[in-house]
């Protein structure tokens, strides 16, 4: 078959990280254009809009929408209006029912619309979900601690309503945990660190109940310097699960680690294949609603001012 040309809305560290290598490493896509306020890609048309790109390129059936989460919306809306096909960057939306409107304008539309979460896609994930689905799940326990400066340099948006905060990072652990558990789980309390003068969390503490009987804890800080921690813990009836390196690794009861190259995007571009080939939409919002829920739920402390 063909390829399927698609477009890059929002050229920024993402995009030029993983989208593009991804796109050129699978034949099922060819990059066909670009929308960029700062230029895009050397040799691919740029539009400075996603409407000028839209109108002027009938023949680009797919757009991967890697701008902020705050601006997203309004660009998925337009290229379903268009009869795109649409992959939205995590996290899918700014709020929940936005992205439940896009769902309905997908439907309505027959084109494909994927809100993709790639850590679900690191390689120690399916076999920690396969693992888990014949195991009694106890406890879970997340750490997700990271240097803001080191991975979200002179990012305004991130800090600002909508930017999620330390839940940009964060939003990855749910949705490895969401994706693992045989059972659903629900937020039942929360402290979210607010500093000084910003409208988006630094640090934030969760727990949750787990269908089943379980419970679970999150525990996300942006003030990490040095080593760098993504680890999720699951004890069973049956043993000791560990997720490490925000997925990438999978030890069990301290066996031997099993790990893979990094191959999230490269997944998420397989899937978003298969979406397109079959006009589906996949959006699972449950690490959305977790988000949702602690900003609805959580206590507010304000901490020390932060400048990054
Ligand atoms: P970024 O580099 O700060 O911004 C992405 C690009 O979006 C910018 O370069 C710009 O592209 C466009 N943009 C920025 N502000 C805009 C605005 N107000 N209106 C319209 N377009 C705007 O961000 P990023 O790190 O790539 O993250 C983008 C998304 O990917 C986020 O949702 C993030 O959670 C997700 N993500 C990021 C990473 C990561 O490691 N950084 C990993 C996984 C997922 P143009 O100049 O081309 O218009």
């Amino acid at each position: 078959m063909a390829p399927v040309d698609i477009a890059i809305v929002g050229v920024g560290k993402i995009a030029r990280d993983q989208h593009l290598p991804s796109i050129t490493g699978n034949p099922d896509f060819r990059l066909a254009a670009t929308a960029s306020r700062s230029g895009g890609v050397d040799g691919v048309e740029n539009f400075e809009t996603i409407e000028a790109l839209l109108s002027a390129r009938p023949d680009v059936a797919a757009v991967a929408l890697c701008q902020p989460p705050q601006v997203r919306f309004d660009a998925a809306a337009a290229a379903i209006r268009a009869g795109r096909h649409v992959l939205l960057e995590k996290p899918p939306g700014a709020t929940v029912a936005e992205v439940q409107a896009l769902v309905r304008m997908a439907e309505r539309a027959g084109v494909a619309l994927f809100a993709t979460w790639h850590s679900r896609y690191a390689a120690g994930v399916a076999p920690a979900r396969d693992w888990l689905a014949e195991r009694q799940v106890r406890n879970v326990t997340v750490t997700w601690k990271e240097d803001v400066r080191r991975w979200h340099p002179g990012q305004d948006w991130i800090w600002q309503p909508g930017g999620l905060g330390v839940f940009d990072p964060g939003i990855n652990a749910l949705s490895i945990v969401t994706e693992i558990l045989p059972h659903a789980m629900h937020l039942t309390g929360a402290t979210l660190e607010f500093p000084l003068g910003r409208d988006a969390p630094i640090a934030a503490q969760l727990s949750f109940a787990v269908n089943g009987g379980a419970s679970a804890t999150a525990d996300f800080d942006w003030r990490q310097t040095g080593p760098q921690t993504w680890d999720i813990a699951v004890e069973t009836d049956g043993g000791r699960l560990d997720l490490s390196k925000g997925g990438a690794e999978l030890r069990i009861d301290g066996g031997p680690v099993v790990t893979e190259d990094d191959r999230e995007y490269a997944g998420i571009y397989r899937r978003f294949a298969h979406l397109v080939h079959s006009r589906e939409i996949d959006v699972d919002l449950s690490p959305l609603v977790h988000v949702a829920d602690a900003f609805m739920l959580g206590r507010r402390l304000t901490v020390e001012r932060f400048e990054d």
